[in-house]
């Protein structure tokens, strides 16, 4: 796992515009769209904030105002549904979906220790034990779909991401109205 820390701050002041909020917790670009503009952050698993640290489960934020609004209208159309039918129908997508959930899970979880080499409160453990990669609480909820997408561009192993990637493609690297996309893209 990269090194996490607040980038400089005119890249911190885009990201947060793009987020649509200041950002809690530090993070870096994982991955930007062919012009530039940060297309899905990386945060830390574990965050310092009033004297104490905090869980932080998911680490992939996805940025980009064309996917974040494409996306949206993708579960307007009832796409997060399609995808919990197929987790309970297919097997082999479940297992593959289970299984990066998993993987990643672990990878968070030395990233924690490498964060708390003295020890992880049993908080934070069971808060990272119970919640995946994109915060739910069992593999076979979808919840939203743009943590999916955001974890399957950075990390792969995410078959709702890519099955999410394939229905809206890539982002085209234009940005015009950067601050109205991204308020749309807030509002779902
Ligand atoms: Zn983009």
């Amino acid at each position: 796992m990269t090194v996490v820390s607040f980038p400089e701050i005119a890249e911190r002041e885009l990201v947060e515009r793009l987020l649509g909020r200041p950002s809690r917790v530090p993070f870096t670009v994982a991955k930007r769209c062919s012009d530039g503009t940060p297309q899905v952050i990386q945060t830390e698993p574990v965050f310092w904030e009033d004297e104490m640290w905090k869980p932080f489960p998911g680490v992939f934020w996805l940025l980009c105002p064309v996917l974040r609004v494409t996306i949206s209208r993708l579960e307007t159309d009832g796409f997060v549904k399609q995808m919990m039918t197929r987790l309970e129908k297919d097997h082999e997508f479940f297992q593959l979906f289970a299984a990066g959930q998993k993987e990643a899970m672990e990878w968070r979880m030395q990233r924690v220790r490498e964060l708390l080499p003295n020890g992880i409160d049993e908080r934070i453990r069971s808060t990272l034990e119970e919640r995946n990669l994109v915060g739910s609480r069992s593999d076979l909820g979808v919840k939203c779909l743009h943590g999916h997408a955001a974890m399957f561009l950075v990390y792969g192993k995410n078959p709702i991401g890519e099955e999410v990637i394939k229905q809206v493609g890539d982002c085209p690297g234009i940005h015009d109205g950067l601050n109205e996309a991204a308020d749309k893209g807030r509002v779902q």
